[in-house]
């Protein structure tokens, strides 16, 4: 058997938040990192953070501040392929957030299907999943994207939430009538695309949904 400190020696595995190389032994980040990183749990309706616009999620939850520590995090969970991150986020979310919330279904944010194949995989959903392990809550698929849309990143915050209309559609025959529903995103900052996903997965008949995300963008 290849032991962690044998696969240290041949293929040395750096820090996805400094960079630094450190051994397997230590977990998913290095331990300097681990001790400064600190949970910065946020629990709020959404109207009292976003604005007083109406949200169709009931709550929302984010384990961290999208801060110098955590921006290179999720960086390399999105586009490095540090899948192994997900259950480093899902534990710590697991351990802190989960069990008071009662949901029914995890379910996640998805990814237009072309992204989905560029990047390899959709990383709320790797998200999604591991927290339905760590929980036991059980993850179900609940939307697909429609088509392409155009960069949310660019637009205003209004614009935000008039583009995203109708970029989501339910995923098969899902039913979640009366259900809660967690639903699972990497990063929040308008919460437009939250949103959206969670009027349809009322419309589908859920009774409430809870937003998670990693990160929250204090804006
Ligand atoms: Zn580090």
């Amino acid at each position: 058997m290849i032991t962690n400190n044998l696969w240290d020696f041949i293929s040395p595995v750096n820090c996805a938040i400094c960079g630094n190389e450190y051994s397997r032994n230590d977990g998913f980040i290095c331990l300097p990192c681990r001790n400064k990183l600190k949970l910065a749990v946020y629990k709020a309706d959404p109207a009292e953070y976003l604005s007083k616009r109406y949200f169709y999620f009931d709550l929302l939850i984010s384990l961290y501040d999208y801060d110098n520590m955590v921006k290179p995090l999720i960086i390399s969970f999105k586009e490095r392929d540090r899948v192994e991150l997900a259950d480093f986020v899902a534990e710590s979310a697991s351990n802190n957030v989960i069990s008071d919330l009662n949901a029914d279904i995890i379910t996640a944010v998805p990814l237009s299907r072309s992204k989905k194949l560029a990047r390899g995989y959709n990383q709320s959903e790797l998200f999604a999943r591991s927290l339905s392990k760590y929980s036991g809550i059980r993850y179900l698929p609940m939307l697909a994207c429609r088509g392409k849309r155009e960069v949310q990143k660019k637009m205003n915050y209004s614009s935000r939430f008039l583009n995203i209309i109708g970029r989501y559609k339910p995923y098969k025959k899902v039913n979640c009538i009366g259900k809660t529903v967690l639903l699972v995103d990497d990063v929040v900052t308008t919460g437009a695309t939250l949103n959206e996903c969670a009027r349809i997965i009322k419309k589908m008949g859920a009774n409430a949904v809870f937003s998670l995300t990693i990160a929250r963008v204090n804006i």
